[in-house]
């Protein structure tokens, strides 16, 4: 294998140990603890885990949980009510609630019910907007730990040709608007194909930077890349169980046979998973940190 490994797992860890400064100094000057409140509903094996690591990350900094395990049977209204509620709790300076919802609940009424202010999933439609005209605001935190791992990892994506997989509101969407703002962590050239695209190989093998957020197992294989690529693996497929009973991982890129090809890749999992937790941490101390400053004093 040539490719430099990009661990995920080590730059998250950079990250958090940053991040848990700046939450102790916030708790010191809000007299309480930033405050984050999950929300999670139903039983999806997947989203319990998810937030299970998100809730245990937070605490690990300073960050304050406050949970809400609701019962898969919970109507509209319940949610909506509870949304309100936090929406105007004091302590509380983001709320997350894990997607997907059970198919009974309209996502899209959940998610325009948060507070823009308080919307540290970066997915209400202000921020969507905001993030569409190049304007501040919360970003989704997969395309916002994608950057991140770039950067920090010293590969420029100013002039890169970009070719993302997936057109998706969470990751891929998201990401060509990241990717494509005026300086550090964009400037790029970038290219987003989807499952209508035609001949996929043709674009993706024309990537300087590779990026599958498609979801689907190892559908990027080593003929659809670049010698000397850079290679992002976002997705996350669950692909049996191991012999401990735990959820068998893998991503959408054919890893081994990639790794040989590619300058560097991601791994999966320890890659752009852990990631995302660590910017669901910034964007909450970041929601914290604006709630101060527009406190009176
Ligand atoms: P999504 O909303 O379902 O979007 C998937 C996208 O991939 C769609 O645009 C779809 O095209 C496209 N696609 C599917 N099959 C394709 C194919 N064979 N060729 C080309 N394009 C194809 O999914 P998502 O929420 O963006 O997530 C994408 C992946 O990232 C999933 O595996 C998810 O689990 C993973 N993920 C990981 C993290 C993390 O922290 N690591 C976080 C979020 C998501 P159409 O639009 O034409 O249907």
């Amino acid at each position: 294998m040539s490719a430099r490994i990009l661990s995920g797992t080590e730059i998250a860890a950079q990250v958090r140990a940053e991040l848990s400064g700046r939450a102790e100094a916030l708790a010191t000057t809000l007299g309480r603890p930033p405050g984050l409140a999950v929300v999670l509903v139903g039983d999806n094996p997947a989203s319990r885990s998810y937030v299970t690591g998100k809730r245990k990350a937070c605490n690990e900094i300073g960050v304050r949980t406050f949970d809400f395990d609701l019962p898969a049977a919970t109507s509209m209204d319940e949610l909506r009510s509870l949304l309100e509620r936090l929406n105007s709790d004091g302590a509380v300076d983001g709320i997350l609630v894990q997607l997907p919802l059970p198919a009974h609940l309209d996502e899209r009424a959940a998610i325009e019910h948060i507070r823009p202010e308080k919307d540290v999933d970066g997915i209400h439609p202000e921020n969507a907007g905001r993030l569409l005209r190049g304007e501040d605001g919360f970003v989704p935190c997969t395309p916002l730990g994608v950057v991140e791992l770039l950067r920090r990892s010293h590969i420029s994506t100013r002039g890169a040709h970009v070719v993302i997989v997936g057109r998706g509101q969470l990751v891929g969407r998201p990401l060509s608007c990241l990717m494509l703002r005026k300086g550090e962590g964009g400037d790029a050239t970038v290219t987003v194909c989807h499952s209508a695209t035609p001949d996929l190989a043709r674009f993706t093998r024309d990537a300087d930077i590779l990026v599958a957020a498609a979801g689907r197992p190892r559908v990027v294989t080593a003929h659809m890349v670049r010698e000397g690529a850079v290679v992002i693996d976002v997705g996350v497929n669950r692909v049996g169980t191991t012999a401990s009973g735990k959820a068998r991982l893998c991503g959408d890129v054919d890893f081994a046979p990639v790794a040989e090809k590619a300058a560097a890749i991601t791994p999966v999992p320890g890659g752009v998973g852990p990631m995302t937790i660590a910017m669901l941490l910034s964007n909450t101390l970041r929601a914290a940190e604006r709630a101060r400053s527009s406190t009176p004093t």
